[in-house]
C-alpha cells in the first residue's frame, strides 16, 4: 500500500497552479514609512552579522544536545490521534514553554474525516511576540506516516520525515533564546512564529482530501482571522512575511533547488550564508565541493504543507531536497540513517538566516569561553 501511495505522491509534483499574485497589491493600513504594513515584507532587508557575531551566536547551538533533548523524544510513532502524537505535542509545548523568550503557544484542534473514520488533529503555533504584525514563519510537520499493523510490528519513525526538521526548530528556539528575547523587547514590528503541523501525511493514499490535514485547516482558519485584532481588511495570512517550510531533512548530501521566483533573493541568501559559514570554518564535513543551496537550479513543485498557504498568496521558501532521501517512506527512515554533520550544518545556516532576517544581533558578541 505504501509504495503505491508513494508513487502517486511522486507523480503529483508540478500539478499545483499558483495563485499567489491575486492577493498582493491591496492597500490597507499605512505604516509611518508611507507603505502599507502588508507591503513591508516586499522591501524587507536583513542585517549581515560579522564573523565574530556569527561565532558568538553559533556557540550556543549543540547538535548532540539537540539529539538527546529534542530528536529522541520525537522519534516515536506519532500518527494523528496516537499516544505518540500526544506525547510529541507535550514535548513541543513544554520545551517552548520553558524558554526565557516567552513564547505564546496556541493549539489548533479539529476533527476531520479520513479513510479510517473521523480522527483528531492538532496543529501547534508558537509566536514569539503576538503583538507584532509581521511574522517570519518556520514550519514542519510532526505527525508520522501511518502504517497499519500488518507490517509485523515494524515501526515507521519518520526521522527525516519530519522529526529532524521539528527538532531543528526547537533547537533554534533554545539556542537563540537570549537573542530572541532581546529582539522581542525591541518592540519590532516583526517576530518569529513556529508552526508544527499535524496530519501532513496521507493516512491511506495521497489525495487532495487525504493529505495536508493540518495545513489545510490552519491556512483556512488564518485567512478568516482578522489581524491585527479588530482589522476589517487584513487577516493572519497577511502577517506572514515568509513561510519557510522544512521537510525531509537529515539524510546526507542534500541539494535544495529553488521553487519560487518571488522569494529567490531569500533562497540566494541561504546560499550566501552557507558560503560565509563555510569560509569561517563553522561547517563540519563541508569541503569546497559541497554546496547545499542552488538558487539557480529550478525544481518542480512538491505537494507539501506550504500549498494551502501558497495558494492564498503567502510567500514561501520550501526547503526540501530536490531528490528525496533514499529512505523516504521506508522503515529505514530512522535514527541510524541520519547524517549528523548535515543536520549540524543546516541547523547553523537556519539559525543565522533567522537572526539576520529579524535584524537581531547576538546578545554577547564575545565568546566567554574564549575570553582571556
Ligand atoms: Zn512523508
Amino acid at each position: 500500500m505504501w509504495t503505491r501511495s508513494d508513487s502517486i505522491r511522486s507523480r503529483s509534483r508540478s500539478t499545483m497552479p499558483s495563485f499567489y499574485s491575486l492577493m498582493i497589491g491591496v492597500t490597507f493600513i499605512f505604516h509611518s514609512s508611507g507603505i502599507p504594513w502588508t507591503q513591508e515584507k516586499l522591501q524587507h532587508t536583513a542585517v549581515s552579522l560579522t564573523n565574530e557575531e556569527i561565532s558568538a551566536v553559533l556557540n550556543h547551538t549543540d547538535v548532540d544536545q539537540m539529539w538527546e533533548r529534542d530528536l529522541k523524544p520525537l522519534l516515536v510513532v506519532r500518527y494523528p490521534g496516537s499516544a505518540g502524537n500526544q506525547a510529541v505535542q507535550e514535548h513541543i509545548k513544554t520545551t517552548l514553554g520553558s524558554l526565557g523568550a516567552g513564547w505564546e503557544v496556541t493549539t489548533d484542534r479539529f476533527d476531520s474525516e479520513t479513510p479510517y473514520g473521523r480522527l483528531p488533529f492538532t496543529n501547534l503555533i508558537a509566536t514569539l511576540d503576538p503583538s507584532a504584525k509581521r511574522r517570519l514563519v518556520l514550519a514542519c510537520h510532526y505527525d508520522s506516516k501511518y502504517y497499519p499493523p500488518q507490517w509485523h510490528g515494524k515501526e515507521f519513525l519518520g526521522a527525516t520525515d519530519s522529526a529532524v526538521p521539528c527538532a531543528m526548530m526547537l533547537e533554534l528556539a533554545r539556542a537563540l533564546d537570549e537573542e530572541l528575547k532581546a529582539q522581542k523587547s525591541s518592540n519590532s514590528n516583526l517576530t518569529l512564529q513556529l508552526i508544527f503541523f499535524d496530519g501532513e501525511e496521507a493516512l491511506f493514499q495521497w489525495t487532495s482530501t487525504d493529505s495536508l490535514y493540518g495545513s489545510r485547516h490552519l491556512a483556512e482558519k488564518m485567512e478568516v482571522t482578522p489581524h491585527p485584532e479588530g482589522a476589517t481588511e487584513t487577516n493572519l495570512l497577511h502577517g506572514i512575511d515568509l513561510f519557510v517550510l522544512l521537510d525531509l531533512i537529515g539524510a546526507p548530501a542534500p541539494l535544495f533547488g529553488n521553487k519560487f521566483q518571488d522569494t529567490k533573493p531569500w533562497f540566494t541568501r541561504l546560499q550566501n550564508i552557507e558560503k560565509r559559514l563555510h569560509a569561517a570554518n563553522q561547517l563540519v564535513e563541508h569541503p569546497n565541493s559541497v554546496q547545499y543551496f542552488w538558487p539557480g537550479v529550478p525544481v518542480g513543485h512538491v505537494l507539501d504543507d506550504h500549498v494551502p498557504f501558497h495558494n492564498r498568496g503567502v510567500r514561501v521558501l520550501h526547503l526540501i531536497p530536490a531528490s528525496f532521501p533514499s529512505v523516504w517512506h521506508r522503515f529505514e527512515d530512522n535514527e541510524e540513517n541520519l547524517d549528523r554533520p548535515t543536520i549540524t550544518n543546516l541547523s547553523k545556516i537556519l539559525q543565522i538566516f533567522v537572526l539576520e532576517y529579524l535584524n537581531a544581533k547576538p546578545t554577547s558578541p564575545t565568546n566567554p569561553q574564549n575570553a582571556p
